[in-house]
């Protein structure tokens, strides 16, 4: 009895601190997606793996568009990471060691209470693009895809779902996975002490951060502890990690600060300042200075795909298409890794050209993208506007209703579905296709009835 009236008044207590937390910080949240961003990412979190059975493919890593520092995880082995966090942090290892102690919520199983809100809303997010973005928003104006913004709930602070023991073990194990794998435990404590400084110097946030967390020297005391178990937690830096971690910080910094805050801060010749004002200047509409910028940084760096990506967007806002398609190219070419983001964006510029010869070959990258990712519902949107661009309607059809079931919007879905269907060839993969979605979708429909 005694048991079941404290699981009742935990059980509550957490209903009230969700209420709290979604009514008193409640904000629209952005999601936003890049592939210098994400290949980063999956790096430091192939090293953090390196000793353990998780996969970096079963994690679903979401980037937040948001000036206050944090990462969080939910149910379903979701990690979100503000941007913020990675602007903030000096030195990859610290960024590393935020990752480890999320990883460490996973891996150890630790009880989320509130993850239902956020992860239902990311089922529907239709995330933004670093790159993209305005051909994004020109291309979607009258197609109800301008709904980028993830939906209303706050993304302030994930530390607060845990337990302080769970924190303490989450910490503790996060050393665990650094010293394992050749980043020192030390930056996990550097990276602490860091929030301490900037949230102190920021009242505002201060309030929130400090009525959410253990206390940051709380943690620093268990996190040393946790050290001393490690007779050598101290390694060297990897210099080329540090460098691909700079570029990416430059790049956030010129796309989520404004124009002259940027320049405040990247004000040398060095390649991230080159790049961090290119950003900016570009958001600006100063695109000669940004495209200026750029050739420098490929002349020094002829085989990096970031800069090739970005010089191939600017030429695509200035409805130079041709050229889009030729940097774009070229980028992915250097890509080391293949991205669902790069054939998305090729597929999209040669739509562009509005010529049946480059509308297929939109296709077929279109096509590639989304064999890569098959829940990029924009790049099923940009496949069913190459089909009906060369009259091939009930494929676009098929195309329109894999995008409104990953937005979920059932009943278009249904009812694009079913209209593929009837003129679809029998027996092709979207024929099957068609009729799977037709299949599940009778029952969501029916159940939600
Ligand atoms: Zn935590």
């Amino acid at each position: 009895m005694v048991a079941e009236i404290m699981r009742c008044c935990i059980f509550l207590r957490n209903l009230l601190i969700l209420f709290y937390f979604l009514f008193s910080q409640a904000h629209a949240f952005e999601i936003i997606r890049d592939t210098e961003l994400e290949q980063f990412t999956d790096d430091v979190l192939s090293i953090l793996l390196k000793a353990n059975d998780l996969e970096v493919e079963e994690l679903n890593i979401y980037f937040v568009n948001s000036n206050q520092i944090n990462a969080f995880v939910t149910g379903g082995k979701n990690i979100f990471i503000n941007t913020e966090t990675i602007i903030k942090a000096d030195d990859y290892r610290e960024y590393a060691s935020v990752l480890a102690h999320e990883l460490a919520h996973i891996i150890g199983g630790h009880i989320f209470n509130t993850s239902i809100e956020i992860s239902n809303l990311s089922d529907k997010a239709m995330p933004i693009y670093l790159l993209g973005i305005i051909g994004l928003i020109t291309g979607a104006a009258d197609t109800g895809l301008m709904g980028v913004m993830v939906g209303q709930a706050s993304v302030n602070d994930g530390f607060t779902f845990y337990s302080r023991t769970q924190e303490a073990s989450a910490d503790q194990a996060a050393i665990n996975i650094l010293c394992k794998n050749g980043i020192s435990g030390k930056f996990l404590i550097n990276f602490l002490n860091k929030i301490e400084r900037f949230e102190t110097a920021n009242t505002l946030d201060a309030k929130s951060y400090r009525s959410t967390h253990p206390l940051i020297q709380n943690r620093i005391v268990w996190i040393k502890s946790s050290l001393a178990n490690f007779e050598n937690c101290n390694f060297e830096i990897d210099n080329e990690m540090q460098t691909r971690f700079e570029l990416l910080k430059a790049k956030l910094h010129g796309f989520t600060h404004p124009h002259t805050e940027t320049e405040a801060v990247y004000k040398t010749s060095a390649d991230e300042d080159l790049y961090a004002t290119a950003v900016s200047n570009y958001f600006k509409g100063n695109h000669a200075k940004s495209i200026e910028n750029l050739e420098n940084l490929i002349k020094k760096n002829p085989l990096n795909p970031f800069y090739k990506e970005l010089v191939g967007e600017i030429y695509f806002v200035n409805s130079d298409y041709n050229k889009a398609v030729s940097y774009q190219l070229s980028a992915i070419e250097e890509i080391e890794k293949a991205n669902d983001l790069y054939f998305m964006i090729i597929g999209n510029y040669l739509l562009y050209l509005e010529n049946t010869e480059e509308t297929r070959e939109a296709i077929s990258y279109l096509k590639k993208s989304i064999s890569l990712n098959s829940k990029n519902a924009y790049a099923w949107y940009l496949l069913s506007r190459a089909y009906a661009q060369i009259n091939l309607i009930p494929l676009a059809n098929y195309a329109t209703a894999e995008r409104y079931f990953l937005t979920g919007e059932r009943e278009l879905s249904y009812e694009f579905a079913a209209k593929a269907l009837k003129h679809i060839e029998e027996n092709s993969p979207e024929w099957y296709r068609s009729k799977d979605l037709i299949e599940i979708l009778k029952k969501k429909v029916s159940n939600n009835r």
